[in-house]
């Protein structure tokens, strides 16, 4: 079982996520600009159809990196707001304390590492 997170710990901890979510609202809005110049793109291209294949594919490809993006920083808002609620650390399974040095790797886990493995297992 991991220990308490210490204040410095912590405040290290927020730092951290409050920049990650700086970075991935810049990054959101620099593809979603992207997008919609891409679509401006593609209603140009209409008329000349040899191009509309990859056009989609660039959109589908942005498509995805915005849903991985988004799901990124809802993982980042969730784990601030549990910090203001003070059950930032706590594995939301077993209720044990998540280990400095994971949440170190990963800020927003949930999970301390035998639940985040078993819910992967669960999952396969
Ligand atoms: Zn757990």
């Amino acid at each position: 079982m991991g220990t308490l997170l210490k204040a410095g710990q912590r405040a290290q901890l927020e730092a951290d996520l409050l920049q990650r979510r700086a970075q991935i609202e810049t990054r959101l809005a620099e593809h979603r600009g992207g997008l919609t110049r891409a679509e401006r793109a593609q209603e140009l291209l209409e008329q000349e159809s040899d191009n509309a294949p990859e056009r989609e594919n660039e959109l589908g490809l942005d498509m995805a990196i915005i849903d991985i993006e988004a799901r990124e920083l809802a993982a980042v808002k969730l784990a601030l707001a549990r910090l203001r609620d003070g059950e930032y650390g706590i594995c939301v399974d077993c209720d044990g304390r998540i280990p400095f040095g994971r949440l170190q790797v990963e800020p927003w886990a949930l999970r301390c590492v035998k639940c985040e493995g078993a819910r992967e297992a669960a999952a396969r």
